[in-house]
């Protein structure tokens, strides 16, 4: 049973958008299409964070989630 993110490691259940996916969240997944495309989590972690941020993330907890994306699955072998 998945219930996060693959790519951003993102809780379902905080998922600010309408998913279309099963693998990945709104953000990271949308019109048929993974949105990063590339194969940098250190380009990743960046746009993540400025997402975060522009949705006004506590700046520390945005530190922490950023942090964590290495762990996901999209990103294991990184
Ligand atoms: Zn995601």
């Amino acid at each position: 049973m998945k219930d996060s993110c693959e790519s951003c490691l993102m809780p379902f259940s905080k998922d600010p958008g309408k998913r279309e996916s099963n693998k990945y969240c709104s953000l990271c997944y949308k019109n048929g299409e993974l949105q990063y495309k590339g194969n940098d989590l250190k380009e990743f972690q960046r746009v993540v964070y400025k997402s975060m941020r522009s949705r006004e993330v506590n700046p520390l907890l945005a530190k922490f989630y950023t942090f964590m994306i290495r762990f996901a699955p999209r990103w294991k072998h990184a």
